[in-house]
């Protein structure tokens, strides 16, 4: 699998996609990312360091993906990350958490603080319509207001594609996005080993009434296939 890539576009940066002990989540109805992990701590670090070796510091921006949060990283790559850091003079860094996972923000944004690196967390919300999310999706947010649920989090992802969302549904959740947090992430439905189905309407409907009005916005990423940050694909190494 593909796990280091370089995004160029809007807010440049290099991104790898790190293996850790696995989403303690694992019930969003729509994933099968969670299937990458191990539990084999010393596996994993072995792997996440030959990911890091290649970041070279060319934006000065990492972003660090990994199925659940951040915090499901072992302590050694963790070290490993900042030694990176440094070495590369890298001082911005993207997080995911979920949201069972964000007590561990505030203190992860002060142990790098420190190193003079600023950290951005990433929430996958896929939807700011609670019923939708929770009963549908089972995306595990108990909070429904979008203000609270930004509390924590500087950006969003949101999900596309799916059975049952229209051009209004999906520019109203793009647009609380903005209202709420620093960045955007749209991620289209692709067809993956779990139940629920992209939408090939919806996403008809997205690509002529909703995408034009945000493709040139730099606060909001759009990735029609989940691979389009060159992570998480097939490698060809
Ligand atoms: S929290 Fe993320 S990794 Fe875990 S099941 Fe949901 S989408 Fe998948």
């Amino acid at each position: 699998m593909e796990r280091y890539s370089i995004i160029s576009d809007k807010n440049p940066r290099e991104i790898v996609l790190l293996r850790g002990s696995g989403c303690k989540w694992r019930k969003c109805r729509f994933c099968d990312y969670h299937l990458d992990f191990s539990k084999d701590e010393a596996a994993n670090f072995n792997l996440n360091q030959k990911v890091l070796a290649k970041v070279t510091g060319l934006y000065h921006r990492l972003e660090v993906i990994n199925s659940g949060s951040i915090c499901d990283l072992d302590s050694n790559t963790m070290t490993q990350i900042k030694t990176i850091c440094h070495a590369k003079d890298i001082r911005q860094v993207h997080f995911e958490c979920h949201w069972i996972d964000r007590s561990c923000i505030k203190t992860l944004r002060e142990d790098f603080a420190a190193l003079g690196i600023c950290l951005k967390f990433k929430i996958g919300v896929e939807t700011f319509d609670p019923l939708f999310r929770e009963s549908y999706l089972v995306k595990g947010i108990d909070e429904a207001d979008p203000a609270r649920i930004a509390e924590d989090f500087d950006e969003c992802c949101l999900l596309f594609g799916i059975p049952g969302q229209t051009a209004e549904s999906m520019n109203a959740d793009i647009e609380t996005g903005l209202a709420c947090f620093e960045r955007v992430c749209v991620n289209i439905m692709v067809e993956n080993s779990t139940a629920i189905k992209p939408d090939p309407a919806v996403i008809d409907t997205f690509k002529k009434d909703v995408m034009a009005n945000y493709l040139h916005n730099r606060r909001v990423d759009i990735l029609l296939n989940n691979t389009d940050f060159g992570v998480g694909g097939k490698s060809n190494a």
